[in-house]
């Protein structure tokens, strides 16, 4: 597989200031290891895996009816030492939801995550959505692709 890094312009982080794009006050040389969607089979695990040959940790954002499916692997991500994020429970977008429905879907993922780091889906939410999650969650983006 070939893997072609995509870097988020730095602009597009100050439009969105209430928005994590990347770790403030790194400590020398770091980088931030995040993975979506899951628990998946095999994907998740392979991750995991690869994870563990380089010694390294990651954030998994995970989605909550794939929890539902495959609690068995969240609990594989969370014994292996990985931080876990609310995904959504249904991969919801934020343009396309309202905004009770969308609060409603970060809730609903947050009884299996438990956690304050939260990923939007498609990295696609509306202002008022931010305004609503800010307090409770540190809500991450991406600088990298
Ligand atoms: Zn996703």
């Amino acid at each position: 597989m070939q893997f072609y890094p995509f870097t988020i312009p730095s602009f597009v982080n100050s439009l969105f200031p209430n928005l994590e794009w990347r770790i403030k006050n790194p400590v020398g040389r770091q980088i931030f290891l995040t993975f979506d969607d899951g628990p998946q089979p095999e994907v998740t695990q392979w991750v995991l895996k690869t994870l563990k040959e380089h010694n390294a940790l990651g954030t998994f954002f995970m989605v909550g009816e794939n929890i539902i499916k495959r609690p068995e692997i969240m609990q594989e991500v969370k014994a292996a030492g990985h931080a876990i994020g609310n995904h959504t429970h249904r991969h919801n977008s934020g343009y396309s939801s309202k905004l009770s429905d969308y609060i409603m879907e970060v809730k609903e993922c947050q009884k299996y995550t438990q956690t304050n780091l939260f990923r939007p889906p498609y990295g696609r939410i509306r202002t008022n959505q931010i305004k609503a999650l800010k307090d409770d969650y540190q809500i991450i983006m991406w600088n990298q692709l």
